[in-house]
Order: C-alpha cells, then sequence, then structure tokens
C-alpha cells in the first residue's frame, strides 16, 4: 500500500523502526531507518561496515566475527542492552 502511495505521489518518505528491510523489498524508494537495518555489519571499535554475506564467511571462522582491526561486528541496528 505504501509503494502505491508513492507511486501516485502522495508519499514522500517512510520514516521506520523496522530494520529488516521489508520497505525497500517492497519497493519503496525513500525510507530512513530510525534504528538501523541488519543488512549491514558494523565493527563496534572502527565503525567499518561489511555485508551480510562477509559477516557470515567470517562467522564460519571464529564467533564472534571479528572486523579486520579486530573489533567485534554487529548487526547495524539499534540493540537495547
Ligand atoms: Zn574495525
Amino acid at each position: 500500500m505504501l509503494v502505491e502511495l508513492e507511486k501516485r505521489g502522495k508519499l514522500y518518505r517512510v520514516i521506520t523502526q523496522n530494520i529488516d528491510g521489508l520497505h525497500q523489498m517492497a519497493g519503496q524508494s525513500d525510507v530512513i531507518e530510525l534504528h538501523g537495518n541488519t543488512r549491514k555489519i558494523l565493527c563496534m571499535s572502527c565503525d567499518k561496515t561489511y555485508s551480510m554475506d562477509e559477516a557470515y564467511t567470517r562467522l564460519e571462522k571464529e564467533l564472534p566475527p571479528k572486523c579486520s582491526c579486530g573489533g567485534v561486528l554487529k548487526p547495524s541496528i539499534v540493540l537495547f542492552g
């Protein structure tokens, strides 16, 4: 429904707390993700980003997966607690 509203010029942008990328998968073009997303992986030490595929490759070798700087990698989302 939101994509259809955008196509008709009735919706300019979506601001969401969703982290799953479903808005983009549905075709929404302008999405602000307040809590980040699970498609990017972030180093907790140097802020370098990795793709999910790169993180899975590193995960097969070590747990938790580490950045080239030695920092721990985590999904690029807000983790409460
Ligand atoms: Zn790093």
